[in-house]
């Protein structure tokens, strides 16, 4: 018999015998309603939750210990019970202790025989008995697929209730199930999987205290984040800020390998020197969070189009969405736009640029059709986290390359008057770099660049010739 027939029929039997109560809904959306701690089913959903991490926590320690010193090592990665990006648990792993070979636990209780009840006169007891049934059902856990841990019930001779057990039944064939299409397709991430519990109780938080209506769905995940939109609930600041109707969610991952190639950005960045040497990674990974809502707070006093910063979470952060009705608005790489409007495009950009350096003292560093969105008949800045001032030890070459892609894009995509790379970088910073061509032109500007760090060496740390962000506040519990 099949492994998949032997399930179904296991499925079917339980049916039988525990009429459905309670379908545990597997959606990913997070609704206001849906958040229901007082109920037993949401609580034994926790637990269960927690308690497979706790196995994934033992997991890792005998992932460990398995491969020792080895310079070979083997992953069991694929047994893990939570799949999120979660891999930096250490600051709240909790001790735990294995209890699963308890010599003292309890002889496992007796099951009812198929008539129904057992005993005589008085002392019968049926199927019915709560207590009998309760344990029955804690006896029943067991049945779940093999790799699925209930932990000890019968050894605390636990008493489930059917309508809990039925609940955690369901919760464990979606989870089995679940897990099985993780394995399967670990990069199609849903907005389900692709934040860890933290962050997800993060974002139940947000929703449970009314800043955010619902969130709808994912609308992007990318290497170092994942997007969702959400639709925006009121105010729970005292500054009474206004949530706007649409927002969009911005989570950065928690996995650290991403950002590894990132710390050149960072590192430098005299703003977060001092910080930057003393921090574990999780908290540089929320520091990538504060960047972006930094620099987009300058690039809205600017007046530059870009999403409007709500509100930061460690590292969630919550922004205006550009787009409508849960559409985002397309990149410009996405969007045919007329030649006119090509050339609109173009002279905002321009525009744009030259702000962000002058008024925000930025350089975009990411700059590309990518990262420019067309929304309202004109292009909107995002993804600014990586964002740089021009003084960073290697900001002048970001912004060359910058300047060559919207060069290159714009002129590929007819605009005549797009200025070259060189120009587009002149125009930008008036730093008027005279070589004609490449190779001598990005010689002057790491020259400059260099006089600049030594300069900065001789004086000191750079005093920031920009007011204050005035940001929003930076929630932390
Ligand atoms: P990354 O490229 O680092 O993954 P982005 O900030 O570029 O992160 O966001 C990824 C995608 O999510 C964007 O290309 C865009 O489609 C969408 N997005 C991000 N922020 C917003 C926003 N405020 N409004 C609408 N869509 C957004
Ligand atoms: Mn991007």
């Amino acid at each position: 018999m099949s492994e998949q027939l032997a399930k179904e029929l296991q499925l079917e039997e339980e049916n039988a015998a525990f009429p459905e109560v309670v379908a545990v809904a597997e959606g990913p959306f997070i609704t206001g309603e849906n958040i229901d701690t007082s109920s037993d089913l949401m609580l034994a959903q926790m637990l269960q939750m927690e308690f497979d991490r706790e196995y994934d926590a033992q997991l890792r320690r005998e992932e460990k210990k398995f491969n020792g010193d080895s310079k070979v090592s083997i992953s069991f990665e694929n047994y893990r019970k939570v799949h999120p990006f979660d891999s930096d648990s250490s600051e709240d792993e909790v001790d735990w202790q294995d209890t699963r070979h308890d010599p003292y636990r309890a002889d496992k209780p007796t099951t009812t025989p198929k008539k129904g009840f057992i005993g005589k006169g008085k002392d019968i007891t049926t199927k019915h008995d709560e207590v009998v049934c309760g344990r029955k059902n804690t006896a029943r856990m067991e049945n779940f697929a093999p790799e699925f841990q209930v932990g000890d019930g019968i050894g605390m001779d636990l008493k489930l209730s059917n309508q809990v057990f039925n609940a955690l039944k369901q919760h464990a064939y979606s989870e089995e199930r679940r897990s099985a299409r993780l394995h399967e397709k670990k990069e199609h991430s849903t907005a389900e999987k692709a934040v860890d519990p933290k962050t997800r109780l993060l974002l139940y938080k947000m929703v449970n205290a009314g800043m955010l209506e619902t969130i709808t769905g994912c609308i992007s995940t990318g290497k170092e984040s994942v997007v969702f939109h959400a639709y925006g609930g009121k105010s729970t600041n005292e500054d009474d800020k206004v949530i706007p109707p649409e927002c969009a969610i911005k989570v950065f991952k928690t996995t650290l390998n991403e950002f590894k190639n990132r710390d050149k950005y960072i590192k430098d960045d005299y703003r977060f020197k001092d910080r930057f040497s003393k921090l574990n990674p999780r908290k540089i990974i929320r520091m990538w969070a504060e960047k972006e809502m930094h620099n987009l707070t300058r690039m809205q006093n600017a007046g530059i189009p870009c999403p409007q910063v709500v509100i930061l979470k460690k590292h969630v952060l919550v922004m205006s969405f550009i787009g409508q009705d849960q559409v985002p608005a397309p990149k410009l790489k996405d969007v045919k736009l007329s030649s006119e409007d090509m050339k609109k495009a173009y002279y905002q950009i321009l525009n744009m640029m030259q702000r962000l350096y002058k008024e925000c003292s930025l350089v975009h560093a990411d700059l590309s059709e990518y990262n420019m969105l067309w929304h309202d008949g004109k292009v909107w800045l995002i993804d600014v986290s990586q964002s740089v001032e021009p003084t960073h030890p290697h900001g002048l070459e970001f912004l060359f390359r910058d300047c060559r892609n919207v060069s290159q894009f714009f002129q590929k995509g007819g605009v005549t008057e797009a200025l070259n790379e060189r120009e587009l970088f002149n125009a930008v910073s008036d730093l008027n770099i005279a070589a004609d061509n490449e190779v001598d032109f990005q010689a002057e500007i790491e020259a400059l660049e260099k006089v600049n760090e030594d300069h900065v060496q001789k004086h000191g740390k750079k005093v920031s010739a920009f007011p204050s962000d005035g940001d929003p506040p930076i929630y932390d519990e």
